[in-house]
C-alpha cells in the first residue's frame, strides 16, 4: 500500500501574494530526498473555514498531513485551534512548554505579552516539537486510519517561520516519520550539481551512456536553475546504492569539470573550501556585479579565512582610485572592456596581495548597449601567480539575474582554476 502524503500550508499572506511559499518546496524537497513523495499540496487562507475543510480532506485522503503556519500567538494564528477542534482532543496547557516560553522571553529580555501564553497549549495526545528557535512549538498528533486502510495516520503541525521550521522539520519531525512510515526499500538519491552548461546540452551528452543504469532502475531528473542545472538520481531496493552510484560514475565521465559539487552544495560553499584546503586568499574587484559576488561569497561560514576585501568600483574615477586602473585604457577603450577588466583584477590583487582576484565588469542595461557591446556584455578577470585571463560573456537577463548569472560565471572562472593542482 502507498503512503499518501498531503502537504497543507495556511495564511492569508500565502493567498494575497505577500509571501512566496518556500515551504512547499522546502518539505516537499525534504521528504522526495528520504524516499517520500508528496500526494497532493494545498495552500489556503488562515480564515476557520478554508482550513477546517481542507484539513477534513487531507485527512481523509492521506496517512501523513503536514501543515505550516498559524502556530503563533495572534489571533489570526487558529490552526491549533481549529485542530484541536476537528479532531476532538481538548487543549491543555503544558508547563514545559510555558516555561520554554517564559525562557525565551527572558533571554530577549522582553516582557511576554499575555496573548503568547496560547502558544502553550497542546491538543491531549500531541506530542511537542520543542522550538529552539521560536516560542510556538511544534506538535504531532496521531489520527485514525483514513478510510479503507488500518494503518493510524499521523498529523504534523509546523510553525510558519522558515528559520523555525526548518531546523524542527530536520532534527524532529522527519525522525518521527520515518519511525512510523519506514520506506519500503532502501532509497539512495543523489543530485550532481553543474554550471556552465545548459539543461538540453547536458542532457545530450549523457543521455546515451546513462541509458542501460536507467534500465536497470535507476531515475534521473535534470532541473534547470539560473546558472546552474542539477542531475538528480533516484533508486530503490536492495541495489540502489550501486546502481546510483555507477550512474554517477558514467555522468562523471562525460561532464567532468561541470560539475562544481553534489547534493546541497552552492558554488561559493565550493570556492570557499578549495581555498581554505589550499590556504589561499581571494579579492574582488566588482562593477556591474555591485557586490554581489562578495555577498554569496560572505553567506559561506568561515569565509574570513580566505576573503580578504572585495571593492565595488562602479564608477571610472573610483576604478583608478583604488584599483590603479589606468585612464588611458578607460578612455581607449571603455569601462566594459577586456583590458580594464584585467587591470581591475590586477588591481585588486596588488592592493590587497591576495592570492587570486576576480573582476567583472559589464553592461545590466536596460540602457547603455552599443552595436560593439550590446547590453549584457560582461568581462570576468581572473588574476593570479599564473597570470590574468579574461572571458567575455553574453547575459541578456534583466538586472538581478543578470547579476546572478555574472556572479556564478566568475565564481566558476576561479573553481576551475583552483581544481588544478596547488602549485608546489
Ligand atoms: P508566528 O508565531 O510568527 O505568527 P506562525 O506559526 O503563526 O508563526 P504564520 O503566522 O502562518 O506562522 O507565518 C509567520 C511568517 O512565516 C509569515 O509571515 C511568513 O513570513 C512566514 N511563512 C509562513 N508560511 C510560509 C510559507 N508557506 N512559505 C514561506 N514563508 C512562510
Ligand atoms: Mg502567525
Amino acid at each position: 500500500m502507498t503512503l499518501k502524503i498531503e502537504l497543507l500550508n495556511t495564511g492569508a499572506e500565502l493567498m494575497l501574494g505577500r509571501v512566496l511559499n518556500t515551504h512547499q518546496q522546502w518539505i516537499c524537497r525534504q521528504l522526495a530526498d528520504r524516499g517520500y513523495v508528496v500526494d497532493r499540496q494545498v495552500a489556503v487562507d488562515d480564515a476557520g473555514p478554508s482550513i477546517c475543510d481542507a484539513l477534513r480532506e487531507a485527512l481523509g485522503r492521506a496517512d501523513l498531513v503536514i501543515t505550516t503556519g498559524g502556530l503563533g500567538p495572534t489571533s489570526d494564528d487558529r490552526t491549533r485551534d481549529l485542530v484541536a477542534k476537528e479532531l476532538k482532543r481538548p487543549l491543555r496547557e503544558d508547563p514545559q512548554v510555558l516555561d520554554h516560553i517564559q525562557r525565551m522571553f527572558a533571554l530577549r529580555r522582553r516582557p511576554m505579552p499575555a496573548s503568547t501564553r496560547v502558544q502553550a497549549l497542546v491538543p491531549e495526545g500531541a506530542t511537542v516539537l520543542m522550538n529552539a528557535r521560536g516560542t510556538a512549538p511544534g506538535l504531532v498528533l496521531e489520527t485514525p486510519p483514513r478510510p479503507g486502510q488500518t494503518r493510524p495516520g499521523l498529523l504534523v503541525m509546523l510553525p510558519g517561520p522558515p528559520r523555525e521550521l526548518r531546523p524542527m522539520m530536520i532534527e524532529q519531525a522527519l525522525p518521527l516519520i520515518e519511525k512510523h512510515f519506514p520506506v519500503e526499500a532502501p532509497f539512495v538519491c543523489r543530485t550532481l550539481r553543474t554550471t556552465g552548461l545548459g539543461e538540453s546540452a547536458l542532457e545530450e551528452k549523457i543521455a546515451p551512456a546513462l541509458r542501460p543504469v536507467l534500465e536497470r532502475g535507476v531515475e534521473v531528473g535534470y532541473c534547470a536553475r539560473t546558472g546552474e542545472v542539477d542531475v538528480r538520481f533516484v533508486a530503490r531496493g536492495a541495489r540502489a546504492r550501486e546502481l546510483v552510484a555507477e550512474a554517477e560514475q558514467v555522468s562523471r565521465a562525460l561532464l567532468e569539470e561541470f560539475i562544481y559539487g553534489t547534493d546541497d552544495e552552492v558554488l561559493e560553499q565550493v570556492i570557499v573550501r578549495q581555498l581554505t584546503e589550499r590556504r589561499q586568499t581571494l579579492a574582488l574587484a566588482e562593477s556591474c556585479t555591485g557586490g554581489f559576488i562578495a555577498h554569496r561569497i560572505t553567506n559561506v561560514p568561515g569565509a574570513s579565512a580566505v576573503f580578504l576585501a572585495g571593492l565595488v568600483t562602479y564608477g571610472n574615477a573610483a576604478k583608478e582610485r583604488f584599483l590603479g586602473v589606468k585612464p588611458e585604457t578607460l578612455a581607449a577603450h571603455g569601462a566594459v572592456s577586456e583590458a580594464v577588466a584585467g587591470e581591475m583584477a590586477e588591481g585588486a590583487r596588488r592592493v590587497t596581495g591576495a592570492d587570486y582576484a576576480l573582476a567583472a565588469t559589464g553592461i545590466a542595461g536596460p540602457t547603455g548597449g552599443s552595436e560593439a557591446k550590446p547590453v549584457g556584455t560582461v568581462f570576468l578577470a581572473l588574476a593570479s601567480t599564473a597570470g590574468t585571463v579574461v572571458q567575455r560573456r553574453a547575459n541578456r537577463f534583466e538586472r538581478e539575474t543578470f547579476k546572478y548569472v555574472t556572479a556564478q560565471q566568475a565564481l566558476d572562472m576561479l573553481r576551475r582554476e583552483l581544481v588544478k593542482p596547488p602549485p608546489a
